[in-house]
């Protein structure tokens, strides 16, 4: 099952995050989140089948062309938690502060008519290693690439590099300048210090269940 190295790390009555989620068929989507956990890293997740295909990127992505920025693929997330931001409390997996930093829909660079073939040769160029498509984001826009680095020594086998292609929204300023939330408008130091932000707390399954506390 897709989700199962997501399942198998949280503990679902301690952390906020989601746990499914059932995709739009309007378009597909992405979103890249800030991370202040163990180390601040950019988690860029793109829809694919039902759930957010997933690399972790320490820099954060960049316009600049000439920027490789390494992206580490991780564990297939849930379709929901392209809209988690808040506060992971502590002894959970990825501990921290979370602030959506961009999101938006994206598309192959020669797009399909339907979702479906979208996602088939979305799927065939991950296999492949070379990953080639086109965000409507809000920071993020225009023709990026993921391009799987093989056998390279160092950084091991999930080891990608994201790449601006040159285009229109190609540039040299630096995007991670636009520190916040483009949803809550926030910087990860504010959602930090809200007190309201860890109440997104998945719901019990019955009330009776548990009156979940507030826990950071
Ligand atoms: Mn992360």
């Amino acid at each position: 099952m897709a989700l199962r190295e997501y399942n198998k790390k949280r503990v679902f009555n301690k952390t906020p995050e989601p746990r499914g989620g059932k995709p739009a068929k309007d378009a597909l989507h992405f979103v890249v989140q800030k991370h202040d956990a163990t180390r601040l890293h950019y988690d860029f997740r793109l829809e694919m089948k039902g759930v957010l295909k997933s690399w972790a990127i320490p820099k954060g992505p960049s316009l600049n062309p000439d920027d490789r920025r390494l992206a580490m693929m991780v564990e297939d997330h849930p379709y929901d938690y392209k809209d988690f931001e808040g506060i992971i409390p502590e002894g959970n997996y990825g501990a921290g502060t979370v602030i959506v930093w961009d999101e938006g829909t994206y598309e192959t660079l020669e797009p399909k008519k339907s979702i479906k073939e979208e996602e088939k040769s979305l799927l065939a160029q991950l296999k492949s290693g070379s990953l080639k498509f086109r965000l409507f984001g809000k920071k993020l826009k225009g023709e990026f690439a993921l391009v799987h680095i093989k056998n390279n020594n160092g950084s091991g086998e999930n080891a990608w590099l994201l790449i601006k292609h040159r285009d229109d929204f190609a540039s040299t300023t630096d995007i991670s300048k636009k520190a916040k939330s483009v949803l809550s408008d926030k910087s990860i130091a504010q959602m930090g210090k809200d007190k309201n932000a860890d109440q997104w707390i998945s719901k019990p399954k019955n009330k009776s269940s548990s009156k979940s506390k507030k826990t950071q």
